[in-house]
């Protein structure tokens, strides 16, 4: 009969029976029912139902209660449709009243019948009666005194006695349970874990499997692997005359597999432990997937009570979904599809333990994953300091430059004040896998002072010990616990099937020999944007550089990019030899020329005599090359129209190192890139430079080359009139971290401050600085993509602003037609799998 009732579902092998109907539960039961593993009689409750419970409206209880015998104890339990929005505890023992009690003391002896009873009356008091958990306190005694006590206790509190019809009993307990998820604080838990705002509960009510009594009797949790690292590894605990999760908090609880640290249950009940690892086993091929099951063994009999996900950590579900693969039990697509992209940074960076006690002192910006404690310094002088003295260090800064490059090397991790995704800080600490937070305004820095002060007050200064979680965006105090990176052959498995599924490229944005070795490590198909501007700052080129910026003459201009030229070449010459051949994209210099010079007085002191110039000559140049705006000022291609050699200088040393590296490695063809390109006219005269000093360096050497030229589209006029700057350029690479700026008219390095306001209050559904704004910005791409085409059919097409390494927007640019996305190296791994994802979800339908 109840099989015709979509609301109270007897759970058999063909009841109607689905997940968004009844809950994750409700379903694996009924698969292992069809497995015919030995499940007790269960009733699934569906959505509806369990949504009229909670408005007063209780189902038919006969019905409800009909299959099962009428002396029995029932449970009952959540299901919801995705087992992680979790729901109200478990309630167990339904049935026991006065009546049942002494039935019970015959069959399984007075102890173990007043336990349950207590128990029953402990849950239903707190949960269902909603009495004060603490009216339980002083009850000393076990057994039937402390029973008598205890409902009592009961009586007293709730000015009734303890109800003894099971049907008035399991009534009360589905209401409560169906109210407690209408809730608004399990509202909002289950929304933090992804759940919708009108997601519905199923209930489960299953005859109770007893776990005390004569016999072997008890209960446990079994699965087949190790939860941290995925390994095959019997895991789990068993516990003689108990119920529920018990055994995972009793003292006395025993291993299950024959174990040298103690007792098992394999030497204590090797046959049910036999028949609980070929349950689970056939749980794993069956349903596809590493399964924990929680039992009860009743007199020598195993009862499977209920079925789910074993819980792990990103690197077990890397290694359970590839081992299933392996076994053939999933095909490798599923295995792919299994991983959130994102959660491959666990395996990248060293995490804080999750099971670590946190002392979080304030939240920023989480602009680069991973944790690690050090020592807090102010400047990247200190920095330094520190490394040398093999100390670990923060570097803490109001906001980073291209100054403290040198100090975010020796830095573990990095923690500003302002920025976002896209500030230097994060760019730079993404490039390095450096943990980074950064727009951690809520703290107080006071550099002059070297202190930084927690909104409660707290004080750090130098020398104090911090952790940075950049994974989660929050500086915490003292040192937690950390995980150690973790790429594995697990990995190094999914990361090759990736490859074999995926068919955009991914490129790597790589400045200097470290971060391109890092890319090649992780398989990258070529370097999708060198930003040169990097290589200026190392200190014997910084002067020569500040030479030539002061330069009045062009004479004087070309002797300093003359010395300049051979330290690029060498650049040049190492990241072709590393990339053994695939492409390098560089571009020619971006930033204004004056986040080259010194900010502070005793930098431009210092500058003065280097230079052997008076001290207000220095000062006067400083000042004239300010700008109001200088991101929207003398930059980019700006540079190069109006100061050439520079660019002549980059070109010539890229032809040369292009020469220099083919001569005794593959053949090179290097990729030159125009940054901040707003009109045709620029890509003409820069391509005309550029065009001749290849000709004057084939003249010269002989040698015989090809390079491609292409632009930055990163202004919106350069992706309106994409088609006539196409036809001047062999690529268009999108850099979206400008593009967005400039699209919305907001500051990525001040948007820090305000972004969590915007977010939180819907004005932004992300910060798009982090997640690409397909609305907006993603529109701007498609007209430069479209018109780029149209212009230009072998056009190719890529990204290299931040977002090429988030998931959605790779498929944002595959969709686009694109050829390539380019991210910092550490997130080559994640852009891969989200790669591979998109196709293998396109292939499927
Ligand atoms: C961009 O603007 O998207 C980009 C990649 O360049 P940068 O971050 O160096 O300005
Ligand atoms: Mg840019």
């Amino acid at each position: 009969m109840q099989q015709d009732n979509p609301d109270i579902t007897l759970i058999t092998p063909s009841a109607p029976m689905h997940a968004n109907t009844h809950g994750g539960r409700a379903k694996c039961l009924q698969r292992l029912v069809r497995l015919d593993l030995p499940v007790p009689t269960t009733v699934a409750l569906s959505f509806d139902a369990v949504h009229r419970i909670a408005a007063g409206d209780l189902p038919d209880m006969q019905a409800l209660l009909a299959p099962f015998d009428e002396d029995a104890l029932v449970c009952v339990r959540p299901s919801s449709e995705d087992p992680d929005w979790g729901g109200p505890g478990a309630v167990l023992n339904i049935g026991m009243n006065d009546a049942t009690y002494v039935d019970l003391a015959d069959a399984l002896g007075q102890d173990a019948a007043a336990t349950l009873y207590m128990r029953f009356v402990q849950a239903y008091a707190v949960h269902v009666a909603k009495l004060d958990p603490d009216m339980f306190d002083d009850i000393e005694m076990a057994g039937q005194l402390g029973l008598s006590e205890a409902l009592h206790a009961y009586e007293e509190e709730a000015e009734e006695p303890f109800p003894q019809d099971r049907g008035v009993q399991l009534g009360a307990v589905l209401r409560s349970m169906a109210r407690a998820w209408e809730g608004t604080t399990a509202r909002l838990l289950r929304q933090a874990k992804g759940a919708p705002a009108d997601a519905g509960l199923g209930l489960v009510v299953q005859h109770m499997a007893i776990g005390l009594g004569q016999g072997e009797c008890g209960s446990g949790v079994i699965q087949l692997v190790d939860p941290q690292t995925g390994l095959e590894q019997i895991t789990g605990r068993y516990l003689s005359q108990s119920q529920g999760r018990d055994a995972l908090t009793g003292e006395a609880a025993l291993f299950l597999e024959r174990d040298e640290r103690g007792p098992s249950l394999e030497e204590a009940a090797p046959e049910a432990f036999a028949d609980l690892k070929a349950h689970t086993a056939l749980m794993r091929t069956r349903l596809r997937e590493e399964m924990q099951a929680e039992f009860t063994i009743e007199n020598g009999k195993v009862w499977l009570l209920d079925g789910v996900r074993v819980p792990r950590t990103a690197r077990a579900a890397v290694r359970i979904a590839v081992r299933l693969a392996d076994d053939g039990i999933i095909p490798r697509e599923e295995a792919l599809l299994r991983i959130d992209p994102r959660a491959l940074n666990e395996l990248l960076h060293r995490q804080v333990d999750p099971t670590a006690e946190r002392d979080v002192l304030a939240r920023g910006v989480a602009a680069s994953p991973g944790a690690a404690h050090g020592a807090i310094v102010f400047s990247a002088a200190e920095a330094q300091a520190s490394a040398a003295r093999g100390e670990a260090c923060i570097l803490v800064r109001r906001e980073t430059s291209p100054e403290d490059i040198r100090g975010m090397h020796a830095a573990v991790a990095v923690l500003t004040e302002r920025g976002g995704m896209t500030s230097h800080a994060a760019v730079i600490g993404r490039g390095l896998g450096l943990p980074c937070v950064v727009g951690a305004s809520e703290m107080r820095f006071q550099l002059r002072k070297k202190t930084l002060t927690a909104p409660d007050g707290r004080t750090f200064r130098q020398g104090d010990m911090i952790t940075i979680d950049g994974t989660h965006g929050e500086v915490l105090a003292g040192q937690p616990a950390l995980i150690e990176a973790a790429q594995d052959d697990a990995f190094q498995t999914l990361m090759n099937w990736a490859d074999e599924f995926r068919d955009i490229n991914i490129r790597a944005n790589a400045d200097t020999p470290a971060d391109a070795a890092t890319a090649r490590s992780f398989g990258a198909n070529g370097i999708g944007l060198c930003r040169t501007e990097h290589m200026f700052f190392e200190d014997d080129r910084l002067i020569v550089m500040r030479e030539m910026i002061f330069a009045d003459r062009p004479e004087d201009r070309r002797a300093a990019l003359d010395r300049l030229l051979p330290m690029q070449r060498a650049d040049f010459t190492e990241l072709f030899r590393i990339m053994e051949g695939k492409p390098v994209c560089i571009r020619l210099l971006d930033p204004p020329l004056h986040e080259f010079l010194p900010h502070d007085r005793a930098g431009h002191r210092e500058l003065a005599e280097a230079l052997d110039l008076p001290l207000s000559d220095v000062t006067h140049r400083v000042e004239a090359l300010q700008e109001y705006n200088p991101m929207l000022g003398m930059r980019g291609v700006r540079l190069g129209v109006t100061v050439p050699e520079i660019y002549d200088m980059q070109a010539r040393a890229i032809f040369e190192a292009t020469i220099e590296a083919s001569r005794d490695g593959d053949p090179v063809v290097p990729e030159i890139m125009i940054p901040l390109v707003s009109a045709k006219r620029e890509v003409e005269i820069v391509k005309n430079r550029v065009d001749s000093v290849a000709a004057a360096v084939y003249n010269e050497t002989g040698a015989e080359f090809t390079y491609r030229l292409g632009v930055m589209v990163e202004t919106p006029r350069a992706c309106l009139r994409a088609g006539e700057i196409a036809p001047h350029a062999a690529f268009l690479s999108f850099g979206t971290n400008d593009l967005t700026q400039m699209t919305y008219g907001l500051s990525r390095d001040d948007a820090g401050r305000f972004m969590s306001a915007y977010v939180q209050r819907g004005v932004f559904p992300e910060d798009p600085f982090h997640t690409l704004d397909t609305d907006g910005v993603g529109e701007l791409l498609q007209i430069g993509a479209e018109r780029g085409r149209a212009a230009r059919p072998d056009l190719i097409l890529s990204i290299c602003g931040e977002h090429g390494g988030s998931p959605e927007s790779i498929g944002f640019c595959r969709k686009a037609g694109f050829n390539y996305v380019s991210c910092s190296p550490y997130r080559v791994p994640v852009a891969k799998l989200a790669a591979a994802q998109h196709a293998v979800l396109d292939k499927i339908g």
